[in-house]
Parts: C-alpha cells; sequence; structure tokens
C-alpha cells in the first residue's frame, strides 16, 4: 500500500485489517525529499501535491508487489462527499501503473454505508470467512480508533490559549509536509493543536466535502478567549480549499482570530516556512499587547 493520501484518512486501518486477515501488508516508506522529486517528475502538474505524493509512493512499490491496494473514497463522513479526486484514485493508478500491477480496491462510502460495511466486503472479495472479516474489520476499527485517540491527546495543549492547525488529514500525518510546522511552533515557544478529523456527527452547511466541512465545524467553535490564531497547511492546486478558504477566512474575521495560509508544494523551504510563521506569531503577540507592527 501507498502510505500517503487516504492511508492517513484512516490511520493503520487498512493494514491492520489486511494483517489480521493473514496478509503480509508492504508500505512504501515515509515521505522524504527523494519521494517529492519522484512526485514532481512522474506525476501530472496540475494535480494537488498529495496526488503527486499518492503516484510517488505508488512507483515506489509497484515493482516490489503483486497487488496494490487502493480503495475508491467517495465519502468519510455521514452526509458529505469526498473530494472527487479520491474516487478516482484505483483508476488512475490502473491507467498509470496498469502493466505492472493489479490494483484491488473497495468503495468507501461512508454517506450511504459504514466503513465496516467496506471492510467486510474486501474481506470477502478475498475470500476469507465471514466470522474471521468480522472479526478483523472489528479489531482494526478498535485500533484506529485507539490511534485517533491517542493522536488528539499528544496535540491537546495543556496551556489554555493555543494556536489551531488546520490542514487535511495526509497533510497533518505526514511527517514531510506538517513536521517542518510543528517543530518550527516548538521552537517559537508557542503552544498549539490540531484539527480533530474524529468528529462524526456533523450537520453539512456551507461546505459539503467532508474535510472541509469539519474544518468549518471546528472554527465555527473555536473560542477566540483561547485560539490566538488558525494556521491553515494547504496545497498546491486543491480545488476543495481553494473554495473553503474564504470562507474560514470570513468566519474568523468576524470572530477577530487572526489567519494564515501555507501553501506547500513540491518546492516548499524550510526557510519560506519560517518566516512566515515567525512573522505572523510575532503579529498576533503585537496585536494581544495593542502595539502597532508598522
Ligand atoms: S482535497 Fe485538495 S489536496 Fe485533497 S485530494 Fe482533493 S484537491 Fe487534493
Amino acid at each position: 500500500m501507498p502510505r500517503a493520501l487516504w492511508y492517513h484518512i484512516y490511520p493503520g486501518l487498512w493494514s491492520d485489517f489486511f494483517s489480521h486477515l493473514g496478509f503480509q501488508v508492504h508500505l512504501s516508506s515515509k515521505t522524504v525529499r527523494k519521494t517529492v522529486e519522484c512526485a514532481a517528475r512522474i506525476s501530472e502538474s496540475e494535480h494537488c501535491l498529495p496526488l503527486k505524493l499518492h503516484d510517488a509512493h505508488l512507483h515506489e512499490i509497484v515493482e516490489k508487489a503483486d497487488w496494490v491496494f487502493i480503495p475508491r473514497i467517495l465519502s468519510t463522513l455521514p452526509r458529505h462527499i469526498a473530494c472527487p479526486k479520491l474516487g478516482a484514485l484505483p483508476d488512475c493508478a490502473r491507467a498509470q501503473f496498469g502493466d505492472t500491477i493489479e490494483v484491488m480496491t473497495v468503495e468507501v462510502n461512508e454517506a450511504k454505508f459504514p466503513l465496516r460495511r467496506s471492510l467486510c466486503s474486501l474481506g470477502r472479495s478475498l475470500g476469507a470467512r465471514r466470522r474471521r472479516v468480522r472479526q478483523a474489520a472489528d479489531a482494526a476499527l478498535k485500533k484506529m480508533q485507539k490511534r485517533r485517540a491517542a493522536e488528539i491527546n499528544s496535540t491537546r495543549s495543556t496551556e489554555s490559549e493555543y494556536f489551531l492547525i488546520l490542514a487535511h488529514p495526509y497533510n497533518l500525518n505526514d511527517h514531510y509536509m506538517s513536521g517542518p510546522v510543528l517543530s518550527k511552533l516548538d521552537l517559537l515557544n508557542v503552544s498549539w493543536r490540531t484539527v480533530n478529523f474524529s468528529q462524526r456527527d456533523i450537520a453539512p452547511k456551507i461546505l459539503n466535502w467532508d474535510a472541509c466541512s469539519i474544518m468549518y465545524h471546528t472554527l465555527e467553535n473555536l473560542d477566540a478567549g483561547q485560539c490566538r490564531g488558525v494556521i491553515q497547511l494547504s496545497s498546491f492546486n486543491c480545488g476543495c480549499d481553494s473554495v473553503a478558504m474564504p470562507m474560514f477566512q470570513r468566519l474568523l474575521r468576524e470572530k477577530e482570530i487572526p489567519y494564515m495560509t501555507l501553501v506547500l508544494d513540491e518546492n516548499e523551504a524550510q526557510a519560506g516556512i519560517d518566516t512566515r510563521l515567525e512573522a505572523f506569531v510575532d503579529s498576533v503577540e503585537w496585536k494581544r499587547k495593542g502595539i502597532s507592527s508598522s
């Protein structure tokens, strides 16, 4: 499996499920500079960075595996839809690597049926017995919930005031993408939290895309007395974010919470990130103390 994109939406779920069924799972390596260089070389230039990285991770494993697993994700949240690009991933992989690999897939559409049903149908298609499939699905889902809870607790700052990091799960959970930002904030000695994607009971408001709707809901419920600022990590050429970001901006302006966006692409350099984060954190601090930046 490629360790990219949907892999980070459902942390650890698919590897645990296949392992419980007795399959040996090979993941691509973690994203490093070489992965990003490969992405820039082999992927379609108009893709967003997470899609390019998905291609690069696939590229790494196609030579080594007989089968590659890529789910067709149509929705990850009841009453919502996923970014349409996630629904086309198995077809894109077949088009790009079809001669060298077999693509195994399953539909994930949490707007229509629970994730457990997708797992059960995948397990059955692999010939596993019904009871064993149910046990594997339950065990993998339980582990994923635990993992998510641990992630949330590890990012929950104990400070009453914090910066909120807003990003799609694959930007947040891929250390190559979010690591430079989070470590810089630690160096600046500011506390931060990340958006919580385990929230399920969310009504679609002005945004029907699952991840964007969770982000919007989180911003709506922010307490301006506690949240000092919001930092969004977006990806270059992200269609959903290009619609959502002006809405986030409007909402945060009404709440008088400072907001900045960092757009990640394959050329992003640490120096550029550092400078912008320092400037943002300083300007938030000056505003709080009533100091003019001019
Ligand atoms: S939501 Fe944005 S970053 Fe994610 S796959 Fe869609 S276009 Fe790419």
